[in-house]
Formats: C-alpha cells, structure tokens, sequence
C-alpha cells in the first residue's frame, strides 16, 4: 500500500482525535488506532510515524470548528460510513421492518443537557427519516430520584429542539405490566426470588456458583413474589433475579437484578407500589411491548444490553437492533446530573437555567437557537468515538444561526459621562436595526444637545483608555478630540465625515438601565439605547462589541442573559 492511499485513513484519526481531546490530536494515539485498523502496516512503522506526525501538524493547526466540520466530510475512521438523506448512516435492517420504531427515554431525575440530545435527536431524526414512528418513554421506576418538575421540563425541552413524539409512556403507570412478566418468568424457572445478602450472593456469583434461592421449587418462589408485592420483606431484603448462564464471561451478567423493593413513595404514583422494576427489566419489556426496532443507545450500555439479551431470550423476543454512539463531554460545563441536582437544591446554581449550566434550559435561557443545537448533534452524528464539544464551538454554530437575526442596538457597561462641546444642532440618530438587512427599518438615538454640549455615555472600558488629545469617533455620529479625563470626560467636536479613528460605543438621552447576567453568572450593569425598552421577552439582539443577548424580563427593569460574542 502505497503512502497516498494510507493518508486518507491517517487523517480521519487524526480528526477524530483532535475533536475528541479539544482541537488537539496526539500523534503517538494516532497511530495506536491506525495499526489497530490496518495491521498490516506494522512493520513500516517508521514511516507511518512520519505521515501521522505530519498529519497531526496538519490538523491541529485548524480551528476546532473546521476539524469538526472536515470530520463530517471525511467520515468518522474505521466505523460507520455515512449515506443516506441527513448524512446519517443506514438503520440496519430497517428496509425489513413493517415500520421503523425509535424511542427516546429519559429518566426524569434531572434536566436534559447537551449531551442528552444526541439520543433524542438522532432517535427522532432515524424515525422521520424512514416515517417511521418516535416514542416518549419516562423511566422513573426508581421512587428515590423521580423528580416531579422534570417530566415538564423535558417535554418542553423536547419540543423546544423541535422533536415531537407520536406516544408518550410513563413506566410508573406500568407496574402491572412488569409483574405479569415477573410472575411468568418465576413461574417457568426463568426468574427466582433471592433472599441473600448482597455481599453474600456476590461472592457465589462470582465464582460462578448458584445462591441457595436459585433452585428452590416454582410454588416456593411464587410464595416469594407475592410475599414482595404484599410487604412481607424490607428494602433489600429481597430481589427477583433473571436466571443466566453462571459461567457468563462477565460476572456483572450472571444472574442480574430484576426488580426490587422500594419503599420510598413515588412522586407520581405514591405509595401504590413497592416493588420496582431495575432499569434492564422495564427497559427490555418495554421496548418489546412498544414495538421498538432500534435503539440508538451510548456505548456505556453494553453491559446492559448483554443482560437485557438474556431476557429477550427467556421470553422468545426478537431484540431490537442497538446504535452505539459515543460519549460527549463538554469541556468547563458539569453534565452531571447528579451534581446539577444538587447544586439548585442547595442553592448554588439559581435553578435549572442557571447561565453556567449547560443544560437545554439555560442555553434557551441565553439565547442559543435550537436549529444551531441540532446542526451540532447531527454533525457529531452517530460516531462510536467520544467526542468532546467546547462552548466555542457550540458559539461558533449559534453565531451562524443568529448573526442574520438578531438585531443591533448600542449599550454600554459601566458608563461614563462625556460632554461634548461644539456641537452642531442636531437631536437624533437613524440607524439600522441590521446592517445586512435594510428592510428591517430603522431605530431613533434621541441626542441629549444643550446649547452646543451633547452629553453622551462612553463604556467605562473604553472611556478608561482614552488620553487628552486622542480623536475618536462615536459610532455612526462623529469624531470627538478629547479635551479632559474628568470626570465627567470632556472633548470637542471634530466633524461628522468618517475618520480612521477609534470607534466607540455610546448612549445619549432616554438610556434604558440594563442589567446583563453573564455565563459565569455574575452580573454587568450598564446603558443601552431607548429601543431596547421596546424589546419583547425572549427576543435575542446583538449588543453591538459586546456580544449577543437574550431579553430575560422587562420589568422591574431591563435583565438580558449574555450569550456569547
Ligand atoms: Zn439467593
């Protein structure tokens, strides 16, 4: 194999690791993938190691956001090659479903974050794509972490990316369901009730031994099941077991657990129930019972997708096929949900939309238009390799979608005062609400001019690195030589015609108090121009150099959520 034909290869590994460890691949990684997918190479190691270094050098010396999107062209090395109508892949075996079936289901004990969406996009997406139909499934069969506030949020979440689902389940509302396959499995031997202590039934598990429950006779088991169901045993003092094969070559399958005891109430459903399906179990009857044909799942479940198999085989089911994709991390972003949880209990995070948070409701909060959400997700697309996303580029695709939208306005963060003398009669400014797009009207600066003193708000940035005698020019009004620091700063007028000067930001009368929550969540007072008043809730302009806005509230005063440069 000749050195051009090997590139090619060489360099989707070298994407794929640089996208994966923030916009830098590693050389030495690179050619650890490369040998692993072409052996053959081995011996020419020397100067494959050239081509890969050169590759690397290549690579790293592009924008994240260019690795990313070449990514996209070349293809993800090694894995799925990408066809199809959305530049998906192909759904194995979907031209022989009656009707592809895809799910999306979240457990509801925190908020769906970006790392969330792959799933819920990709799932939507494949059903669409083949017209399939898309399904809502709650798992909140652990009583402890169900969070009331979360099913709403999700759903609005959802349909904020623009998924909409044509069912929707609720595993707490199926309890029924699973006993009647709890009960079928013990009654067949397939499944028994184990009364050992944890560390006890480990122990015999892992050197492939059955527990003393294992083989007790089906009427004795039954005893069991129902002696769960009517409170005969405390939490964990019993489980119902799926019978594996104690060999399993992975202990964590042999045998696994089914359901189990909760005494907890459930948010929904109370103190109805108090035996509880484990994830695999609800999961694999579900997705049988719901007519799922593939499951577009993170490669983390491979575990459960070996023990949810066993059952699918107990119970002559047909699995569904399973896409593996892989992790996404956001780099200065925490996706635990755990923590994120914890954090708006505790108060340390304002609530789910917290600016620092990168779950949907904050980016909604801050002003990212879904449509740059899903363009992200569906470039990663379906990949097995762990891809790491930074705030820059979720920036850099956002700008893309909102740059045409959002309108201009002038504001100023910690103003400063600055007269002018020598003004001619002059008291307003017309101005474009888009530079780009000259139909979309104009806006009214009002001039505060007395006598021939205008009086005008400077950024206290800006105003702070102005010397006596330097010229500058308020943006789109005139040049000013400044006279005096101040305060208040004073300057003269210089003219009106366009000059190669500094360009500053400024506010003049009617300047509307802003108060702007940035993404560490601290906050920045300032001055905007009189129209930002006159903004809707929701509405995201562009402050001009300072950086696009979301309008959070109007009243009691004018508060816009930072989004991003
Ligand atoms: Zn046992």
């Amino acid at each position: 194999m000749k050195s051009e034909d090997i590139r090619p290869a060489v360099l989707r590994w070298a994407l794929a690791n640089a996208v994966e460890h923030g916009g830098k691949a590693d050389a030495k990684a690179v050619v650890g993938k490369l040998m692993a997918e072409m052996p053959e190479l081995r011996p020419r190691a020397r100067e494959i190691g050239q081509l890969v270094e050169s590759v690397v050098e290549e690579v790293n010396r592009l924008p994240q956001q260019e690795q990313l999107a070449m990514l996209k062209e070349v293809g993800a090395p090694g894995v799925i090659r990408r066809e199809g109508a959305r530049g998906l892949p192909k759904l194995p075996g979907a031209e022989r479903c009656p009707m592809v079936v895809t799910r999306f289901a979240p457990n509801p004990n925190g908020p769906l974050h970006i790392g969330h969406v792959r799933a819920a996009l990709l799932s939507h997406e494949y059903a669409r794509m083949y017209k399939g139909k898309f399904i809502l499934r709650f798992e909140d069969t652990n009583p402890a972490n169900a969070l009331l506030e979360m099913y709403d949020l999700i759903r609005l979440d959802l349909r904020w990316l623009g998924i909409e689902w044509d069912e929707e389940f609720v595993q707490s509302d199926r309890l029924e369901i699973y006993y009647k396959y709890a009960a079928k499995l013990i009654a067949e031997g397939k499944a028994y009730v184990c009364t050992c202590d944890v560390s006890t039934f480990r122990h015999l598990r892992d050197c492939g031994r059955p527990c003393p429950c294992r083989d007790l006779p089906a009427d004795e088991q039954l005893r069991r099941w129902k002696g769960m169901l009517e409170g005969e045993y405390g939490e964990g003092k019993a489980v119902v077991r799926i019978k594996t094969d104690l060999e399993h070559p992975n202990p964590a399958v042999r045998d696994w657990p089914a359901l189990r005891v909760v005494t907890t109430p459930h948010p929904r459903v109370g103190e109805r129930y108090r035996v509880w399906p484990l994830y695999n179990f609800s999961v694999a009857i579900d997705d049988h019972e719901m007519g799922v044909t593939h499951v577009i799942r993170g490669k983390e479940h491979v575990v459960n997708e070996m023990r949810q198999r066993t059952l699918f085989e107990h119970l002559g089911w047909k699995p569904p096929a399973a896409l593996q994709y892989g992790r996404l991390t956001m780099a200065g972003a925490t996706l635990s949900k755990t923590q994120t949880v914890r954090g708006v209990r505790s108060g340390e995070f304002s609530g789910y939309d917290d600016p620092r948070l990168a779950t949907l409701a904050a980016l909604r909060r801050r002003g990212f238009s879904p449509e740059a959400v899903r363009r992200i997700i569906l470039d990663i697309g379906l990949t097995p390799v762990d891809a790491s996303l930074s705030w820059e580029t979720l920036y850099a695709y956002n700008r893309k979608v909102i740059d045409a939208e959002a309108n201009r306005y002038f504001f100023v963060s910690s103003p400063a005062k600055l007269l002018v003398r020598g003004v001619p009669e002059m008291d307003e400014v017309r101005l474009r609400l888009h530079p780009s797009y000259p139909e979309r009207g104009e806006r009214v600066l009002p001039l505060l001019r007395e006598d021939d003193i205008l009086t005008v708000y400077l950024d206290g940035e800006d105003a702070s690195r102005l010397e006596v005698g330097t010229i500058f020019r308020l943006k789109d009004l005139m040049n000013v030589e400044l006279t005096s620091k101040g305060p208040p700063l004073e300057g003269d007028f210089r003219g009106l015609e366009l000059m190669e000067v500094p360009k500053l930001q400024w506010v003049s009368a009617g300047g509307v108090e802003v108060e702007v929550l940035m993404p560490d969540a601290s906050l920045v007072r300032g001055l905007a121009e009189p129209a930002v008043a006159g903004l809707r809730v929701g509405e995201v302009v562009q402050f001009e150099r300072f950086g696009f806005v979301r309008v959070d509230a109007l009243q009691p005063k004018v508060a816009v959520v930072y989004g991003h440069r």
